[in-house]
């Protein structure tokens, strides 16, 4: 069975019983990055053998995974952080696990952009995830402006490098929008800036942006 667990955003410690039962007893953990990932299950004293799966091997790899799980292997997959699938390769194991007709699960956990949905304020009930806007300006400008069309709640992933870029068309196509941006979520330093998105765009330029960021217009 393939099981796509999902681990911290940040704090360690946001990790159900059950994720942990999974990857206690998995035959394999698929992980985005080895490193990354063994901080995790040193941590949980889990010693299980462990696979890199990540957007340049995936097809290989996946064969690989692949015919584990047709052997009636157990594989647990996770990504850096989060949710496996989202805006990750974890999206095309899954695929390949449907077409092959390989019976799986999510066991759920944290996710950064409902951390963000939810505190930002904003009505949650529709919204729209954004993934990573275009790193082009003019290509970000014309995805912020159909994005600003849609008349719900967006939000969006940006990296420490662009969030002042990304900020800046947000203010410059969307006007006085209100926005919520939020950083380092669940870690020591988690931080989440609403107001119009010139206001926020100004504390951004004078406190250095640090960290991973989540955009909610
Ligand atoms: N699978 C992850 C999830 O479930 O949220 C997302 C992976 S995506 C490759 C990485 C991006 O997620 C980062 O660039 C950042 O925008 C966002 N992110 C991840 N962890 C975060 C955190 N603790 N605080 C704010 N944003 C975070």
């Amino acid at each position: 069975m393939l099981y796509i667990v999902a681990t911290p955003i940040g704090n360690l410690k946001d990790i159900s019983l059950r994720a942990l039962e999974v990857l206690k007893s998995a035959d394999l953990v698929a992980c985005e990055d080895t490193r990354h990932s063994k901080i995790l299950l040193t941590h949980y004293g889990i010693k299980r053998p462990t696979v890199s799966y990540y957007q340049h091997n995936r097809v290989t790899k996946g064969e690989y995974i692949l015919g584990l799980l047709k052997q009636g292997k157990d594989v647990a997959l996770v990504s850096d952080a989060g949710m496996p699938g989202i805006l990750d390769p974890g999206y095309h194991l899954v695929n390949l696990a449907i077409k092959n007709n390989i019976e799986l699960t999510v066991i759920p956990g944290p996710a950064a952009f409902v951390n963000a949905l939810v505190l930002s304020g904003k009505p949650a009930h529709e919204f729209f995830f954004a993934g990573f806007l275009p790193s082009k300006k003019i290509s970000r400008r014309n995805k912020l402006q159909e994005l600003s069309a849609l008349g719900c709640t967006v939000v969006f992933y940006e990296s420490c490098h662009r969030i002042l870029a990304a900020l800046e068309d947000v203010q410059e196509v969307c006007g006085d929008r209100q926005v919520a941006v939020a950083r380092e979520l669940t870690k020591k330093f988690e931080e989440v800036r609403r107001g119009p998105a010139e206001e926020v765009l100004l504390y951004f330029k004078k406190e250095k942006p640090r960290g991973e960021f989540v955009v909610v217009l």
